[in-house]
């Protein structure tokens, strides 16, 4: 396939090998936090993650929450989020009930001189709460932490095109959200049908142009590629269609049938599924496409326009990166609350159960529903920076490393250093004398890159059950 209207200059910072594309092309993580959640362990509970919040008391730090609604009202077959379906509307109410009673538990342990400078509501569905049980949240959430009352601040909500009501988008605006997620993913019907999630181009525009009318500081579009029925063909009228839209950040994601991980995921024909020599071609037509349109690849699976924070960030090297993905204002600890959501502070993480009843029954017994989590060691800590600094920065300069940590970098990751001289004999990095650089051929293969300094990748490779998606 040919890619029409190259634009030199945009793709100054990209370089597309295919063959050493699909050399790389192995499972890995995608590294929104590191250790990944697959460490975590029911040996670390409640105790754990209130002597961690306990060193943080004095903190003045900002604070990031994650709200997690879990609710949907139809299952989309590919799904592999925590999320319960059903058409009870008052499962709403009394899950907000549940989620007061965490947020006064969880707000005790921390200083209300703390700001919220990210607020993140994911699902599920967020919007499967009605107005009134919205406001009440928000209400919940602003009366036991402190909001942040400047544009400076990143608050986003998820919402499921399907079944928005029109009137909830002044409201989200009005509750101090600053941005929108949609769940695009393919706007091809017969992907749609096979995927059971019909939302028409039509709905879709509608909404956009009603969030552009509210004047949202940020309007994302979340797309997936390797669905059933998806060829490059219709790939390339849904990137049309998105860009016609012209959303200010894009995630495009592989998505990853692992039907024995996802029970939703049975639903979906194995023989529909686009061939596996396909998805690079895929990938590389989305890449070319975005990157042509003026969008700047950040890393990731995410494009981003060129005004846009993030990419002003990676430019500026201040861009982090958490569960939520990419962020110009990430706080030290994030709060994770409702069933599923993760904490996680500099020593520590923390996972709620992904069991409604039992996380009820915690909070009905005035506990945190913690039911797994970590301990983070001072190897992973150093490990983490390394990790987040080449995912956001692209480039490592290892007198910080040394700085912070006292180490001799080069000493202590021998190991990676020779995983590493693989990739620089491939182009993906330059190892000079004090410091790694991501080239313009290594940056689609960044979580590659990453990999050399996990420590706990091997584990995760044994055997043959597949626990990340492809890298690509
Ligand atoms: S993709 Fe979103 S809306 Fe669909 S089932 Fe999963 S969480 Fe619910």
């Amino acid at each position: 396939m040919t890619f029409k209207t190259i634009n030199k200059e945009n793709h100054a910072n990209l370089v597309w090998d295919s063959e050493l594309i699909a050399k790389y092309d192995i499972a890995g993580p995608r590294y929104t936090s590191y250790p990944t959640a697959l460490q975590f362990s029911d040996k670390f509970g409640e105790a754990d993650y209130r002597r961690a919040a306990t060193q943080r008391l004095d903190s003045i730090a900002p604070l990031s929450l994650y709200v997690h609604i879990p609710f949907c009202h139809d299952i989309c077959y590919y799904c592999g989020c925590n999320k319960i379906v059903t058409s009870k509307k008052q499962k709403g109410r009394e899950y907000i009930d549940y989620l007061a009673k965490e947020i006064a538990l969880q707000s005790q342990l921390y200083s209300k001189s703390r700001k919220v400078t990210q607020l993140h509501w994911g699902g599920g569905t967020p919007t499967f709460l009605n107005n009134a049980e919205i406001t009440q949240l928000m209400y919940l959430i602003s009366s036991s932490f402190t909001l942040l009352d400047s544009n400076k601040r990143e608050y986003s909500i998820e919402i499921d095109p399907r079944t928005i009501n029109m009137e909830t988008i002044p409201l989200l605006k009005g509750l101090g959200f600053n941005r929108i997620s949609l769940g695009v993913q393919d706007f091809d019907p017969k992907v749609q049908k096979a995927v059971n999630r019909i939302q028409p181009l039509e709905q879709i525009s509608r909404l956009t142009k009603q969030i552009r009318q509210h004047r949202f500081k940020s309007l994302s579009f979340d797309l997936i590629y390797g669905l059933p029925y998806q060829s490059l063909e219709t790939m390339a009228k849904t990137l049309d269609q998105v860009i016609e839209l012209s959303p200010d950040r894009i995630s495009c994601y592989n998505y990853a049938h692992l039907p024995h991980r996802f029970k939703s995921q049975r639903a979906i024909d194995r023989m529909s599924l686009p061939p596996a020599e396909l998805k690079l071609p895929m990938l590389e037509y989305i890449t070319h496409r975005f990157v042509d349109a003026g969008y700047v690849f950040i890393g990731m699976d995410h494009f981003v326009k060129q005004e846009d924070d993030l990419a002003t960030a990676q430019r500026n090297s201040t861009l982090q990166r958490n569960f939520q993905g990419y962020s110009t204002c990430l706080a030290p600890d994030l709060i994770g609350l409702g069933m599923s959501s993760i904490s996680s502070m500099d020593s520590c993480f923390a996972q709620n159960t992904k069991n409604l009843e039992d996380y009820y029954q915690a909070l009905d017994h005035n506990e945190l529903p913690i039911e797994k989590g970590l301990l983070v060691t001072e190897e992973d800590k150093i490990r983490r920076a390394v990790i987040m600094q080449i995912i956001c920065k692209l480039s490592l300069d290892y007198s910080l490393i040394e700085n912070r940590y006292l180490i001799n970098f080069k000493t202590h990751f021998s190991d990676s250093f020779e995983r590493l001289t693989t990739m620089e004999n491939d182009g993906l990095v330059q190892l000079n004398e004090n410091n790694l650089k991501v080239t313009k051929m290594g940056r689609p293969m960044v979580r590659n890159i990453c990999m050399a300094f996990d420590q706990h990748i091997a584990s995760l490779m044994e055997g043959n059950t597949p626990y990340h998606s492809k890298t690509l």
